[in-house]
């Protein structure tokens, strides 16, 4: 089986964690081809535009697409790329793992969630206007449909029972946004009741990031509306080890992009020093998707035991707060070739060890 997937590079440190990325794809034996387009700053200079046609028409043509990050250039009047690149090909389903890897850069080892977020509406729906004349009072619009509640809730419940997860759980604000956030939470109600095999429960997304910021690990699919999906996302991107190792995937009809949290970095781009981890584990989420599981779980492995070792990793990964003892951090290159040469000879059948929780901080304040 071949496979042609959308190579958009990006912008600042994409280039070179997409290379890193493509490196490791090779060292699984799949046969990928790339089909490579520019969108962002290079595109801006070749076609005076960041998202060209030629790009939505690539993604919707191979249906799959690994993409670095793209800079929003400030000021210059183009909106953002990613924003207008899930618009237009509708990709409704942000999906973000976090997972502690290894048991490394993180107090929360067990952590192991998905935080599943509606991508086209809500508060980012660009309803927003200026009240008056002096710029005194403002609007933005909550847009909360019943159709995209229905499509993200029944993508979470679908995933959840594809992915052998415990536990839906919804999170909204409907004690006070009486309207919207009502309508979401009855969405939910009666999704959940054609899902009885998957126990879920609801959370107010004030409580929820006290329990995420105490025990993330006993939640396990997060489902939610756009703004709290974006803050809740990078909330638990931050708790399973940061930006350089968090990993996502946008959906839309039978399409999917998979691009890191994290941006292009700009201060690092061309330096060889970005952590290439996040855009592997994009590299791992789609080859999971097209149902190459042993060489997912392969990739997914080759990453845990180059963090477990802590031989050649990347400057994020080799401080004090990652590891307790500091190592000399390698590059970017090096670290993608150390995890390109695990892949063939890790065992993805073997269990990986579970990393045991510290405990909880203070059980007097267990809600
Ligand atoms: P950023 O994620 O690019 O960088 C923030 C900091 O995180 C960096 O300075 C660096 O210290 C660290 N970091 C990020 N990625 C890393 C990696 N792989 N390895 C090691 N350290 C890493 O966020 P920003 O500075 O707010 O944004 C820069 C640009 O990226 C902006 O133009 C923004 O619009 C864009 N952006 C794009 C996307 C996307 O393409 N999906 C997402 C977020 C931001």
């Amino acid at each position: 089986m071949r496979y042609r997937v959308t190579l958009i590079p990006g912008d600042g440190i994409g280039p070179e964690v997409t290379n890193a990325a493509r490196q490791v794809a090779e060292a699984t034996g799949i046969a990928i081809d790339w089909e490579v387009v520019e969108a962002g700053e290079k595109a801006i200079q070749a076609q005076g535009t960041p998202l060209p046609d030629s790009v939505l028409e690539s993604v919707r043509r191979n249906r799959l697409a690994l993409k670095g990050p793209i800079t929003t250039p400030i000021g210059s009047g183009f909106r953002s790329v990613n924003v207008a690149l899930r618009q237009q090909l509708d990709l409704y389903a942000s999906v973000r793992p976090a997972r502690a890897i290894a048991g490394e850069g993180t107090r929360f080892p067990e952590t192991d969630l998905v935080v599943v977020r509606e991508a086209t509406e809500g508060l980012y729906s660009g309803v927003e206007h200026w009240v008056d004349r002096d710029h005194s009072a403002a609007e933005t619009v909550n847009i909360i449909t019943r159709k995209a509640s229905d499509r993200i809730i029944r993508f979470a419940f679908e995933l959840a029972r594809r992915e052998k997860r415990k536990r839906v759980t919804a999170v909204h604000k409907a004690n006070v946004m009486k309207t919207t956030g009502a309508l979401f939470q009855t969405a939910f109600r009666e999704m959940a009741a054609q899902y009885p095999d998957i126990p879920s429960d609801e959370r107010l997304i004030d409580n929820m990031c006290m329990q995420l910021a105490k025990k993330p690990e006993e939640y396990d699919v997060i489902v939610t509306t756009n703004l709290f999906g974006d803050i809740l996302s990078d909330l638990c991107a931050g708790l399973a080890g940061g930006l350089g190792v968090a990993p996502g995937a946008l959906y839309g009809h039978e399409l999917a992009v998979f691009e890191p949290v994290h941006g292009s970095a700009p201060k690092y781009a061309g330096l060889d020093k970005a952590d290439p981890v996040a855009e592997i584990l994009c590299l791992e989420m789609l080859l999971r998707h097209v149902g190459e599981v042993e060489a997912a779980d392969r990739v997914f492995r080759a990453v845990w035991e180059t963090i477990a070792e802590k031989k050649v990793v990347t400057y994020d990964l080799a401080l004090p707060g990652y590891t307790l003892t500091p190592v000399p951090p390698s590059t970017c290159s090096a670290m993608a070739k150390e995890i390109a040469r695990k892949v063939p000879l890790v065992d993805p059948h073997v269990a990986l060890p579970r990393p045991k929780g510290t405990g909880h901080i203070d059980p007097h304040l267990e809600a």
